[in-house]
């Protein structure tokens, strides 16, 4: 046992600091945690899961379009935002109390309140009160950021105001063109806003896989939503109750909100690492070896702060395979092959593995297999959508290397076909598992068709 307060003080109570003290603690080591905002983190409270039972709320829309073809007459003939914010609190309020009871069983102590290093061992309380720990581990995650343009600050909202809205927005205005720009764009149109979405290049979900990126920009203005490629907002007034949205065109918009979703930077800010002598990044994130030790050889980061890969799960296992090495004797890191992957656009993508270009870039020669069909729930309603599925092979090997979709359940579906390609499955592995019919998952064992002329998909 150590001369310190505690063996392991975390600073950062979301999915990566959460998981990591409490298995550390469960090791047996004293452990204690700070948070200044809300157990959970990012994910539970102004992320992942709020965004999903969103995203639920706005699908009904096409359940009641669908409905008709099949019979039903239905009305849906209002929505009240403020149930849906009530409810989706409650339900981040319950999962609040679940975060800190699963601390608090095996013994770990929560401070609900900012800290910082003093110095490489001790740690600053907001209250005044210093402690002092063997081990520190930095888990305070990203922060969205706001670009510098006139009244972008003033008048602008994020991911985080977004959630708390106290009315739906009519008329929106999305900026951006990553995950949280499409999912944002899907919930809103689902219920009723009017929703322009704009990204600044040609095509949006830059990195994802070409096919991906041009399924997704058809569904979407099918929708209704009004996609703006090549176009970035010059400033946003608000001269009486309306935002006029100026954009680069010299065009203006009328808005009751624009969302800025333009990527979110590592929070680091004032937590007194570098006079600590914690390296970090130019873009502020803490820099780590693979044990995810920083510059400090006893101060470690996980997650969304060490600006690796910003996923829930990935921040999860991160926390825990440090609490294993540092604490339970079992040292090991993670895989980062393989990790799917979702955005939670309408119709969703699904991906795991590399995209077309990296597949290239990485095998040389790769058969490319893809589909597009109309779905079979679409055929009744009438409704016009397209699912995309794809799939590409090393072409020496015969090995799955990326699997993507685009299209109603492609995040359920894109689990399993995981798990397949980190057991090395080949094509001719996936040829001989017979399919579920009738499914739009059976297309990922019945495609046999390669895209006979495979024009190179451009480099991002
Ligand atoms: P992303 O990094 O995914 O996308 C940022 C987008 O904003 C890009 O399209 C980028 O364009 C654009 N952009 C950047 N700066 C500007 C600017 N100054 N003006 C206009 N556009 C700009 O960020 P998000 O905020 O959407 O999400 C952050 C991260 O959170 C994601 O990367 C992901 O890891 C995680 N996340 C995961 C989800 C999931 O798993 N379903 C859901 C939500 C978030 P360009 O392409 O030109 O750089």
């Amino acid at each position: 046992m150590s001369d310190y307060d505690y063996d392991y003080f975390v600073i950062g109570g979301g999915s990566g600091g959460v998981r990591s003290a409490r298995i550390a603690a469960a090791h047996g080591a004293r452990t204690a945690l700070a948070e200044e905002r809300y157990l959970g983190g990012t994910c539970v409270n102004v992320g992942c899961v709020p965004k999903k039972l969103m995203v639920f709320a706005s699908q009904f829309a096409d359940a009641f379009r669908d409905a008709a073809g099949y019979g039903w007459t239905v009305d849906p003939s209002g929505h009240d935002w403020s149930t849906l914010i009530a409810n989706k609190d409650r339900e981040i309020a319950r999962l609040n109390d679940a975060y800190r009871r699963n601390l608090e069983a095996p013994g770990v102590t929560i401070y609900e309140q900012r800290a910082r290093l003093a110095d490489p061992h001790t740690i600053e309380l907001a209250d005044g009160r210093r402690v002092t720990a063997d081990r520190i581990l930095i888990a305070t995650g990203g922060w969205p950021q706001m670009p510098d343009q006139p009244g972008v600050r003033e008048h602008a909202i994020s991911s985080n105001e977004f959630f708390h809205l106290p009315a739906m927005p009519r008329r929106v205005v999305i900026a951006g063109g990553g995950y949280i720009a499409v999912e944002f764009a899907g919930i809103l149109n689902g219920l009723g806003a009017e929703v322009t979405q704009l990204y600044r290049r040609d095509l949006f979900l830059r990195g994802f896989d070409m096919d991906v990126r041009q399924a997704l920009a058809e569904e979407m203005p099918k929708r209704g939503i009004d996609l703006r490629f090549n176009t970035v907002v010059t400033r946003i007034d608000k001269p009486g109750g309306d935002l006029q949205v100026t954009l680069n065109g010299g065009e203006v918009l009328m808005a009751d909100a624009v969302i800025y979703a333009v990527g979110r930077r590592p929070l680091t800010e004032g937590l007194g690492l570098e006079a600590a002598g914690v390296a970090l990044s130019d873009s502020g994130a803490v820099i780590v070896d693979e044990g995810y030790r920083s510059s400090v050889p006893h101060i470690f980061a996980v997650g969304d702060v060490i600006d690796r890969v910003a996923l829930t799960p990935v921040a999860i296992n991160e926390g825990h395979a440090l609490a294993d090495t540092l604490f339970g004797g079992n040292p090991r890191g993670i895989s980062y092959q393989n990790i799917p992957s979702a955005v939670f656009s309408q119709p969703p993508v699904a991906s795991v593995g590399l995209a077309e270009h990296e597949a290239r870039r990485k095998h040389g020669e790769i058969d490319v297999y893809r589909t597009r069909f109309r779905p079979m729930r679409a055929t009744l309603a009438g409704r016009d959508t397209q699912t995309m599925i794809k799939i590409l092979v090393d072409r020496a090997t015969q090995k799955v290397v990326g699997c993507h979709m685009v299209g109603d359940d492609g995040p359920e579906i894109i689990q399993g076909v995981a798990i397949a390609m980190n057991l090395g499955a080949t094509k001719a592995d996936f040829d001989r598992t017979i399919g579920l019919h009738p499914t739009a998952a059976e297309e990922f064992v019945t495609l046999r068709t390669k895209v006979a002329d495979p024009v190179e998909a451009a480099a991002e």
